[in-house]
């Protein structure tokens, strides 16, 4: 079997729709579990909604209006649908209130449980025997970090349990499950692409399939990069670099469920399914290309921390991330020279708790609105001096380079610059290797 999970991108309209339904239709053979994100632009706008309830609003409108004028020119059944309703006394009960992260997980969850019926239906209508569920009922549990949350490793089991028999087509909610309480969560945004993996997983599925609006991953986000071009292979390793410094193609943590039961990801295109996209497999690290994508992440946060009398002294790294872990900040890229520690973070909620502390035992600079520029290649590990025209191409277009820093595997070169070099950063960098 394979899973195959198409994003909010390909499910913008009804037309496609229709597109994603002929998708599943002719992979029936390879008996496909479907998980699905809502209908494209939807979570934003739970969102929007419910940041207007503390201004004592409840807007509907453009929510309602998306989702029925789908299923009116898909020729379905408007009371297919009566989670609109749910939302609405959900909004109604929370109007002027302050909204917690738990009930804004409930409201999220709106867009994948009313696209999954809305697809499952029209499936249907085609003959196919199709049937919606929510991930949560299949088994999908997670700790209570709500927007954020962590699977529980049971789940493997569990959706085991409840997918493994099932004779039709499942078609699942992406990024929602639940937690032992029975509260909904989410396993933050875009988190669709990690539910596939983990279904994947659990059913020990022969190929893990996300269907989105580009080829594959590519050498760069063509949004950024206009002549960017597909990557046919990728390692699992260049997969989670690429994922989590800002490829958002993938969702960061899509790959691990993948590496542990060694399952090939196939990234591809539901506007252009012939064209073959992206393999992600364990030795797909093997390239003519040394240098394979470029990509960035913006809006993150450095922290300088000096301190010349310290740094050499034992415990003193040990006393700065022992900090960062009390504080629950994650670190994504560090580097450190003999008096001083460089580190990168992209979530500020803790830092004005951090810094103080912080600076009892060092001295302290923080500079905002930089971003993370990764170049990733499996070649560049053995290719000596191939790094070495990084430096030469960005100081030619003169982009300041605010730190560096080599992943241990030396798949990765990271390199911190300006928010405002960012794009310029990748598309010379782009320009350089590929032309
Ligand atoms: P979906 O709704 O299918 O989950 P996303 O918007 O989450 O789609 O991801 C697809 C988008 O990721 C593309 O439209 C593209 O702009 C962006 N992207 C960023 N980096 C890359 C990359 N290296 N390769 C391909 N797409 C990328
Ligand atoms: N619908 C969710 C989001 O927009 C999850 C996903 O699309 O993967 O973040
Ligand atoms: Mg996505």
């Amino acid at each position: 079997m394979i899973v195959m999970k198409f994003g909010g991108t390909s499910l913008g309209s009804a037309e496609n729709i229709k597109d994603v339904s002929n998708i599943i239709s002719s992979n029936l053979d390879k008996h496909p579990v479907v998980v699905v994100s809502a209908v494209g632009g939807v979570t934003d706008l739970l969102l929007e909604s419910a940041s207007q309830l503390e201004n004592g609003k409840v807007d509907m409108d453009i929510l309602r209006e998306k989702h029925e004028s789908i299923i009116r020119e898909l020729d379905l059944d408007v009371n297919l649908i009566k989670e609109l309703d749910e939302l609405e006394s959900l909004l109604q009960n929370n109007l002027g209130k302050q909204i917690t992260l738990k009930v804004l997980d409930e409201i999220q969850s709106f867009g994948e449980r009313l696209s999954s019926k809305i697809i499952a239906a029209y499936l249907q209508k085609q003959g196919v025997d199709a049937i919606s569920f929510n991930a949560y009922d299949m088994g999908m549990q997670t700790d209570s970090t709500f927007g954020q949350a962590e699977l529980l490793e049971g789940s493997y089991r569990d959706l085991h349990e409840h997918l493994s028999g099932f004779q039709g087509v499942a078609i699942v909610t992406g990024f929602l499950a639940k937690n032992e309480k029975g509260e909904i969560t989410t396993l933050g945004r875009g988190g669709s692409d990690y539910t596939a993996s983990i279904i994947g997983a659990a059913l020990k599925a022969e190929e893990i399939q996300i269907w989105t609006d580009v080829n594959g991953v590519m050498s760069a986000d063509p949004r950024i990069v206009e002549n960017a071009h597909t990557i046919e292979t990728l390692s699992f390793d260049e997969a989670a670099e690429l994922a989590y410094f800002g490829a958002k193609v993938l969702h960061p943590k899509t790959i691990h469920p993948a590496i542990d039961h060694e399952i090939p990801v196939v990234v591809k295109n539901t506007m252009e399914p012939a064209n073959i996209g992206t393999k992600i497999l364990n030795n797909g690290g093997e390239s003519k290309d040394i240098v394979k994508s470029i990509s960035v992440k913006k809006n993150i946060t450095v922290i300088n921390i000096d301190s010349t009398k310290m740094l050499a002294a034992y415990g003193f790294l040990a006393k700065i991330f022992g900090l960062f872990d009390k504080h629950q900040i994650p670190v994504d890229m560090v580097a450190t020279s003999e008096v001083s520690v460089s580190l990168t973070i992209d979530n500020e909620d803790h830092l004005e708790e951090l810094l103080p502390e912080l600076e009892e035992v060092a001295q302290v600079k923080v500079e905002k609105d930089m971003a993370i520029v990764i170049v990733v290649g499996e070649g560049m590990a053995k290719k000596i001096g191939k790094a070495a025209p990084i430096f030469d191409v960005l100081a030619e277009n003169s982009v300041h380079i605010h730190m560096v820093s080599q992943g241990a595997s030396e798949i990765n070169i990271g390199l911190v610059v300006e928010n405002v070099n960012a794009e310029k950063a990748v598309q010379v960098l782009h320009k350089h290797y590929f032309g």
